[in-house]
């Protein structure tokens, strides 16, 4: 499976707020009582973690079939899972968080040119 650089469509995306996944994890977690093992260092730990199973996927190849898509798929979730656990936890608005960062990054890495293929042009 090649990425193509799009942003894929889906209605759930479409549809579902930051603030309901956050609530949905976070209702997941405290019938579970695993609230009082969420400090950062912990979470930190785990989204790491997380991420290195997602990178697992590529250890020997950048080639995924249906199989390891689905677990791209479950993986990233896990990732994203504990970055939402993590701005519960913190008391962080991550909407806020990622749209100063975007406006930082648009800053740092002003578009200058043409952009051919991800690579900035003269
Ligand atoms: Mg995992």
């Amino acid at each position: 499976m090649q990425y193509d650089g799009g942003i894929g469509v889906s209605s759930l995306d479409n549809e579902t707020t930051l603030q309901e996944l956050k609530e949905i994890v976070l209702e997941f977690q405290k019938k579970r009582n695993w609230t009082p093992y969420h400090k950062p260092r912990n979470l930190a730990i785990s989204i790491c973690l997380e991420a290195g199973e997602l990178l697992e996927l590529f250890q020997w190849g950048d080639e995924l079939n249906d199989d390891t898509h689905q677990l791209l798929k479950e993986e990233l979730a896990d990732v994203v899972i504990y970055c939402l656990t993590m701005a519960n936890a913190m008391g962080v608005d991550l909407s806020e968080s990622i749209i100063r960062k975007m406006e930082k990054n648009a800053i740092k890495y002003p578009v200058i040119g043409q952009v051919v293929d991800g690579i900035g042009g003269i």
